[in-house]
């Protein structure tokens, strides 16, 4: 009974960890459709939908007085940032993540302090990347966060091991892993961002991809609700309450309000 529960958590870990890269469809290897269609019985376990990427209704609200990188296509929208439809046939053709318009070689920002656990090269979709963990004392939620940022120019800004504080440049922005296919041969250059919420500090590597025991993916944007207990809880907020406002860095690494511990992926300007 036990053994089979474990066997349970770790296929749907497993199959958490391949929307880690919903950008990245070669981590999904030669299964195909997502959830509903597997015949094994641990990938029915896996298709379990924690998966379902569910829209948030969350809305950026930035501060005034500073001008910040808004999010060009959200989580669980059906559409890139052109306007164009996302395909159906990964996830119902909703987006895993944010993603945020910028020029190349922009610098990208720990959205608060943790720990670089993983950083490489990746083909189509994902480029190359970065995976930071985040503890709960880092962020003052009550789950770890494993953030994997995509597209960057390149990820010698970090090495695997390193500690970072929240605001602290992680690397440049770039449009590695966009180049060809709906983007063409120019590629899109941005930011995308996947987070994942869970229980525990324990982790693997898989490609491109980190697995942890019942992590969840959720919306980037829940970081910034004030006092959030489960990212489940987003679904009940009101839709005052779905306006978050967002705490950043600075240019200079200031993080603005003082004592911050979650900041926006890019820093905001002065207007
Ligand atoms: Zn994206």
């Amino acid at each position: 009974m036990k053994a089979a529960r474990v066997a349970a958590l770790v296929a749907l870990v497993a199959t958490a960890a391949g929307v880690g890269g919903v950008d990245a469809r070669s981590h999904l290897g030669g299964r195909k459709g997502g959830a509903g269609q597997a015949t094994d019985p641990k990938q029915d376990l896996a298709a379990e939908p924690r998966m379902v990427i569910r829209p948030s209704g969350l809305v950026p609200v930035f501060p005034s007085g500073v001008k910040c990188p808004d999010v060009a296509s959200a989580y669980g929208a059906t559409t890139r940032y052109d306007g164009s439809r996302r395909p159906m046939d990964r996830f119902g053709g909703l987006h895993g993540g944010i993603d945020i318009t910028l020029d190349e070689g922009t610098p990208l920002r720990a959205l608060a302090g943790g720990t670089v656990i993983s950083a490489g090269s990746a083909g189509m979709f994902t480029g190359n990347f970065l995976w930071l963990q985040h503890s709960p004392d880092d962020t003052g939620l009550p789950f770890w966060v494993y953030a994997k940022y995509q597209h960057f120019q390149d990820t010698s800004a970090v090495t695997i091991g390193q500690t970072v504080k929240a605001g602290d440049v992680v690397g440049l922005s770039g449009r590695t892993g966009t180049e060809g296919r709906h983007y063409g041969a120019t590629g899109y250059p941005h930011l995308h961002l996947t987070t994942f919420a869970g229980p525990s500090d324990t982790w693997k590597r898989r490609d491109s991809s980190v697995q942890s025991p019942g992590a969840k993916i959720f919306d980037p944007m829940a970081l910034y609700v004030p006092d959030l207990r489960d990212v489940d809880d987003v679904d009940r907020l009101t839709k005052d309450q779905k306006k978050v406002t967002i705490p950043y860095a600075a240019e200079d690494g200031t993080v603005h309000p003082a004592g911050a511990r979650l900041v926006w992926p890019v820093a905001c300007k002065r207007r």
